[in-house]
This record gives structure tokens, sequence and C-alpha cells, in this order.
């Protein structure tokens, strides 16, 4: 469902831009709102969320897609973690769907899926292992990274129930917000892959913003 935001980017008490290719990770505390906002249109965002208190509780897609009975997020879609305690709420929605089933790209799928030539070019797995690594304060360990959410990615079940990757349906400024329920710590590979329409065969930096409110 498409909903706009009453929130102002002025307004934010912080603003941090993702480069094209590069990760994300930092806490969200509960009650704090944060946008992801897709500055030049058609770039998946990788995502995960963990509990900021204990990192073995995460974003969850099994129990998300069960509770609210549909495989895509939107506004009003809360977001579940793997013990089942909503997360967080997206609470405005402009690109109106976003994939919870595709996975992120790593240098094996890469070469299973295009080429052994392939296997050299960066992926969200390795961007999330330096996150973790350059970043040991969270406690976050090679374990934990798990299923995630493709923010601005458009990945439609058939009637078959099969799964394709298609063009994105996102455009330039377009966001998404979620309001946290829990501190959450968040994760973002800004996905560098340039073998299918994920990006638009073309990475572009995105924008997170956060409001107390
Ligand atoms: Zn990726």
């Amino acid at each position: 469902m498409l909903t706009e935001s009453t929130r102002q980017p002025e307004q934010a008490v912080s603003r941090t831009t993702i480069d094209a290719g590069d990760y994300y990770i930092g806490t969200v505390k509960a009650g704090q709102t944060l946008r992801i906002l897709d500055l030049e249109g058609n770039q998946a965002a990788d995502t995960l969320f963990y509990s900021a208190a204990d990192p073995s509780e995460r974003y969850s897609a099994m129990d998300t897609i069960r509770e609210q009975g549909n495989v895509y997020l939107t506004t009003g879609s809360v977001l579940r973690s793997n013990e089942n305690t909503p997360m967080l709420e997206i609470v405005a929605d402009t690109c109106g769907r976003h994939d919870t089933l595709g996975g992120a790209c790593a240098t094996e799928s890469n070469t299973v899926r295009y080429d052994l030539e392939k296997r050299c070019m960066h992926a969200c797995r390795d961007s999330w292992m330096l996150a973790i690594a350059e970043h040991p304060e969270y406690g976050i360990e090679k374990r934990d990274i798990s299923h995630n959410i493709n923010f601005f990615m458009n990945v439609p079940v058939t009637e078959e129930g099969g799964l394709t990757f298609e063009d994105g349906i996102s455009a330039p400024g377009k966001y998404v917000e979620l309001t946290a329920l829990m501190d959450v710590v968040v994760l973002i590979s800004n996905c560098p892959q340039l073998n299918n329409p994920c990006n638009g065969y073309n990475p572009t930096p995105v924008e997170l913003l956060v409001w107390d409110n």
C-alpha cells in the first residue's frame, strides 16, 4: 500500500548516505523511525535486523510472512523475529513492494547463476562479512548472517509459485519508513550486483534518515 510520510528531512536526527556497493551498520532505538531512501531509483538495499540486546534474535521471513498472510512487505507490515516478536513496523512506503524471498547475492551464487568468472565480483554477503569484521562491538557473528529483506527489489511470485527477478518498480526519491518496536541493529548491504536487474545494472547510493519519533 502506498503511503507517504509527514516526517521532514530537516528534523531527522541523523542522515547517512551509503555509497553504491558499500555497507551500513548501526542501532535504531525503540520508538525511532528509519527511512531508507532510494536516491536514484531501482537500487536493492539488502537488509538484516537484529535485536540490539541479543543478536541471536533476528528478522525472520517465515514468521513475518505467516503472521501477515502475505509474501510482500509494504505499509502495515510488522517485521517479526525468529522468536515471533515484533521488531519493526513499516509506517510509510512510496515504492509499494519489497522482497523477502529472493535472498542476497554471494560470490558462490554468482558463479552458479551467471558464470564462473563472476566469482571475483563484489557481493552483498561480502559486504555483511566486512561490516561485522570491522564492527565486532555489535556481537554479530558469521552464523548470524541469515535471510534478509531486499528493500526496493521486485521478486514477484507467479500463479504457479515461481520466483523471478524482475525490473524494479522503485524510482528516484522513493522510500520506505520503519518504526522500531525494540532496539535493533540495522545491517545493510547496498547491493553491488551487476548481473541481474535488481539494481538496474547500475548500483547507486541510498540514504538513511532517522527521526526520534
Ligand atoms: Zn546483492
